[in-house]
């Protein structure tokens, strides 16, 4: 007889790695770090109207010590380069980075001497996304998309490895 036969109905079964990452997707603390126009998407999101906090995502940080979520918002110019680096390497890990719009993405228009052409040139990207600006839904949705990530990675140390395993796969997005 297998144990959930013995259980009686109404028992919830879980690994630690399920329990571990419905409480990571959940509980979001982002880094408060605007760059550019995208920014004011993001602080809209948080606002009363989107209402990011919906979604576990009660405050920004103003200190990487306690955010898990690097939101790049906007582009980012080459001289701030070393500290949105500094920012993430302060960050406790687990951590995750959300390229928000075209210009976090890949530089976007701003094809010159001045902008890093994307931001995963300076720290690793989990989700990129696209839009100039993106509205606070397609925020709200591409964290949502996100959190589908976390709570499909398993426990450990070489978790980014095991992230581009399943992408490769086609577990997650
Ligand atoms: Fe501004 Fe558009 Fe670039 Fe966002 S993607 S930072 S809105 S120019």
């Amino acid at each position: 007889m297998g144990v959930e036969e013995k259980l009686p109905s109404g028992v919830l079964l879980s690994t630690v790695e399920g329990l571990a990452g419905y409480m990571r997707k959940a509980s979001f603390w982002p880094a408060t770090f605007g760059l550019a126009c995208c920014a004011i998407e993001m602080m809209t999101s948080g606002g009363p109207k989107y209402d990011l906090a919906r979604f576990g995502m009660e405050v920004f940080r103003a200190s990487p010590r306690q955010a898990d979520l690097m939101i790049v918002a906007g582009r980012v110019s080459n001289k701030m380069a070393p500290v949105l680096r500094q920012i993430y390497d302060q960050m406790a890990e687990p951590k995750w980075v959300l390229a928000m719009g075209v210009c976090a993405s890949s530089g976007g228009m701003f094809n010159n001497y001045a902008i890093v052409q994307g931001v995963d040139h300076v720290v690793p990207v989990d989700m990129y996304l696209p839009g100039c600006p993106p509205r606070p839904e397609m925020l709200i949705d591409a964290i949502l998309k996100l959190h589908d990530k976390v709570q499909a990675t398993p426990l450990g140390a070489n978790r980014r490895a095991q992230i581009r395993e399943m992408e490769a796969e086609g577990l997650v997005a």
